[in-house]
């Protein structure tokens, strides 16, 4: 398709080109000098001790449950609107998950009172998602995992930028867990960063990157070491020295994009406020990293027409997210999953075009095109 407002559109020019050509360049390609500044930088924005590039972030994910020592017989709280990776990681420790419901209309994230009631013997983590960038209730989720003695995982995935109360998202649980795949707010193709200021898991975490091993290619490259041992099961989920380049180059410009994103979401809400769509995160604490740009329709509307609608203007939506619960592979796990406001905001989401480098043409028509749809849709028509 060629649309005229793409969903998402990446924010490159010749400082990413420069990035990559360099490394190219110098002849060393993966987790070298590069990389190094890249995770010193990153855990500088998100304010923690310790920061991993790494593949992407569902092996950021799958790190954070293992060095947490999640495994078979535990259990792990997540929310079903959100993308397969967060629960998928903590499948693959061997571990069960229980989803809980979201708080509603008005704010996609999960209820801390909806945490507890999954709560049982066997629960060692509540996973929280920070959906379209905009924070979870840490405090009191922060309150009930001291309280139950659980870790919290921090699918920051939509949410590097964004601060509540001054804090970072990502540095509030045990392990943040960061996304860099290219319709992301900080691009690289595939990647992801695992943040941390708890020692003891950045030191599993060290490990288990790369193999369990005990030194790098890089280290016996500098002539810190001739050999190494395997001291656990580790993986390789190792980033390389280009998309750590682009990293950095998208990083210098991470704070100025996130403020495009809140004006054009500030935009949008002034702009469709009138309109029968309810618009979720209006009233959400500062500092979101506006990720996404959510709407619901009515309900009962229909959501498909809709869609075509603007399709057939040439705007592309999405819908963010089919419920987890409800694909297959998880309807057979988890037959009798029930999540009354997880469903019903589900069934009405559509997200709408938002990246920073939208022109004020393409948020007029997004506009416009979005209130023809809906009269399109509306009951009288
Ligand atoms: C994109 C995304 C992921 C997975 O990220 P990858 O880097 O593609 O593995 C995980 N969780 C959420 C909420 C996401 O949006």
């Amino acid at each position: 398709m060629n649309w005229r407002v793409p969903l998402a559109d990446l924010h490159y020019d010749l400082n990413e080109e420069h990035a990559v050509l360099d490394v190219l360049w110098s002849r060393w390609l993966t987790m070298g000098m590069v990389t190094q500044e890249f995770e010193t930088e990153f855990a500088k924005l998100v304010g923690v001790k310790h920061a991993f590039a790494v593949t992407n972030a569902t092996v950021a994910l799958h790190l954070a449950y293992r060095a947490l020592g999640i495994g078979p017989g535990d259990e792990v709280i997540a929310p079903a609107l959100t993308f397969v990776a967060t629960t998928n990681a903590a499948l693959y420790t061997g571990a069960e998950v229980r989803f809980a419901d979201i708080l509603g209309a008005h704010d996609l994230n999960l209820a801390p009172a909806a945490i507890e009631k999954q709560i049982t013997p066997r629960t060692c983590a509540i996973a929280v998602v920070h959906y379209g960038g905009y924070p979870c209730p840490m405090d009191a989720i922060m309150e009930l995992a001291a309280r139950y003695k659980l870790a919290v995982v921090e699918d920051a995935a939509h949410a590097p930028g964004a601060t509540l109360n001054g804090k970072a998202l990502g540095a509030w649980g045990d392990v943040g867990c960061f996304s860099f795949f290219s319709n992301k707010n900080l691009s690289t193709g595939e990647g992801g960063m695992l943040v941390t200021n708890r020692d003891d898991v950045a030191e599993r975490v060290r490990l288990m990157r790369s193999h369990g091993m005990t030194t790098l290619t890089w280290d016996r490259h500098q002539g810190h070491a001739y050999t190494y041992d395997v001291v656990e099961l580790g993986y390789n989920y190792r980033m390389d020295e280009l998309r750590s380049a682009l990293g950095l180059a998208q990083l210098r410009k991470l704070r100025a994009d996130n403020l495009c994103r809140q004006a054009i979401t500030e935009t949008y809400w002034q702009r469709l406020q009138d309109t029968a769509l309810e618009l979720p995160f209006r009233d959400a604490p500062a500092q979101s990293a506006h990720h996404l740009f959510p709407v619901l329709l009515p309900p009962g509307a229909n959501r498909q027409r809709f869609m075509d609608c603007l399709r057939a203007e040439g705007v592309q939506t999405s819908i963010h997210y089919p419920p987890i619960h409800q694909f297959t592979y998880y309807r057979k796990r988890y037959p009798d999953v029930a999540l009354p406001q997880t469903e019903a905001v589900a069934a009405r989401q559509v997200t709408l075009p938002l990246f920073p480098m939208m022109s004020d043409a393409m948020i007029d028509l997004v506009v416009a095109a979005t209130r023809r749809a809906l009269k399109e849709i509306a009951p009288s028509a």
